[in-house]
């Protein structure tokens, strides 16, 4: 609405200068509501009990915005959102690494048998093989867990070291490997799917 005034000003004149920056501030608001809603959900996640870990999915969001999703993705500013929370996690000593994305919705957590495509109005995961029944994102994040579980286990300090220490100086997040217990390990996804 704004930005429809905006287009019926004379460019340079002073209505068109106040319009502007009527719009100008108006996103302003936006971007800042929506910087802030994405510290609180990340400290949310942090915050919960026993949060040791948190793993997402290292996903390319440009190609995204590019394909099927559209422009969804960048519109919630998912990678600003992720940023967001691995700050906070470097903040409150949780640990907190990306994983390989491809075909975690395809996969069984249970008996790690590929389960095939789904599209996205499939809410439901159901395994052929092992019988395994879940709600989809749940499944999903049962996965990223696991390959999160691994890259630490497989790559050892190393792995952690290059997820969690991309861009942030300082040494703190050492402490969060040795306090990080096996049985506070949480998968993340997304902002849903924290209750595992
Ligand atoms: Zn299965």
């Amino acid at each position: 609405m704004l930005q429809h005034r905006l287009s019926r000003k004379a460019k340079r004149s002073r209505n068109y200068e106040k319009a502007r920056s009527k719009v100008a501030k108006h996103q302003n608001n936006i971007a800042s509501a929506r910087k802030d809603y994405h510290y609180k959900t990340a400290h949310h996640l942090c915050s919960s009990k026993d949060v040791g870990m948190i793993f997402a999915e290292d996903l390319n969001l440009k190609a995204m915005s590019r394909g099927m999703l559209c422009k969804h993705t960048l519109d919630a500013a998912f990678g600003q959102f992720l940023n967001i929370l691995k700050f906070v996690c470097w903040k409150k000593d949780v640990f907190f690494a990306k994983v390989n994305p491809n075909g975690t919705s395809q996969t069984c957590p249970m008996c790690l048998e590929e389960t095939g495509k789904k599209d996205l109005s499939q809410r439901i995961h159901y395994c052929q093989f092992c019988g395994y029944k879940t709600d989809r994102d749940h499944a999903a994040a049962e996965v990223i867990r696991q390959r999160g579980i691994e890259l630490i286990s497989t790559q050892g300090l190393c792995g952690m070291e290059t997820a969690c220490a991309v861009g942030l100086p300082g040494a703190r997040e050492t402490s969060s490997r040795s306090e990080a217990k096996p049985d506070s390990r949480k998968g993340g996804r997304k902002t849903r799917n924290t209750q595992l």
